[in-house]
């Protein structure tokens, strides 16, 4: 009998902390769903991207059917060969973003984190995982600035469930990029250039995929810049995971 007491009073421990403490949801307070910090009617009202381009999660345009390129992207490939992002940056997006990349408002990464993971989980029923995650690294400073870096908190609610190592020890930021709103894409690729560095004597195994973690995707120069260096040292295919994609 006494082995199950442990087990009893975690229980009832979780049911007093259930009352107490019952989830709130992060958008409008009401009661949260079981165990989430989300209500069902917030959660349907989240703006999800629906039928996106495979490599860059802008819409397709009407007509095309299953999983397709747009245009551009059928032109101009981009290095990545998979960007997932479930949700458009619009309201409430930025609002959620923001007080979890600047206010450690945790909560909310965690619940867009859920719904992300979800969503990769579902887009690789038929098809194989990613070997390593990579969250795209802060400069130092900045690190130093906001405290934490919240890809990496992203990546570490995403590793459980999929089960996939995180490596944020993989690549270096060198130095700040500087403003890129209002810059045209040759600008702001030239801006990132040498931004990212391989540690050394590091190396990628024969066939091993990578899944860049992201925030918000914006214009998609800075993973672009993160992804082609991963592919220079030999990672065999590079994917994206971000939260959201701004859709201009
Ligand atoms: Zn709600
Ligand atoms: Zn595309």
């Amino acid at each position: 009998m006494s082995t199950n007491i442990p087990k009893t009073v975690d229980k009832w421990l979780n049911n007093v902390q259930f009352w107490l403490l019952p989830p709130a949801c992060i958008l409008c307070r009401q009661s949260g769903q079981p165990g989430r910090d989300l209500c069902a009617a917030c959660e349907s009202g989240l703006p999800r991207l629906l039928h996106p381009c495979l490599r860059c999660v802008l819409p397709l345009p009407p007509g095309i059917q299953g999983e397709a390129l747009c245009g551009t992207c059928q032109v101009l490939p981009p290095p990545q060969v998979r960007l997932l992002a479930p949700f458009s940056y619009s309201p409430p997006l930025p609002v959620l973003a923001s007080a979890f990349k600047y206010h450690h408002r945790l909560v909310n990464g965690k619940e867009l984190a859920a719904e992300a993971c979800r969503y990769i989980a579902q887009h690789y029923r038929l098809s194989r995982l990613p070997d390593l995650m990579v969250p795209v690294p802060l400069h130092q400073g900045r690190l130093r600035e906001r405290g934490y870096n919240q890809l990496l908190e992203i990546a570490r609610w995403l590793s459980g469930p999929l089960q996939i190592t995180i490596r944020h020890d993989l690549v270096y930021r060198m130095h700040e990029t500087p403003q890129q709103a209002g810059l045209s894409t040759a600008a702001r690729r030239q801006n990132l250039r040498g931004a990212f560095r391989m540690s050394e004597n590091t190396s990628f195994e024969p066939g091993q995929m990578v899944a860049i973690v992201d925030n918000v995707v914006t214009t998609g120069t800075t993973i672009g810049e993160l992804a082609r260096v991963l592919l220079r040292h030999g990672a065999a295919e590079v994917h994206v995971w971000a939260l959201a994609r701004t859709i201009l």
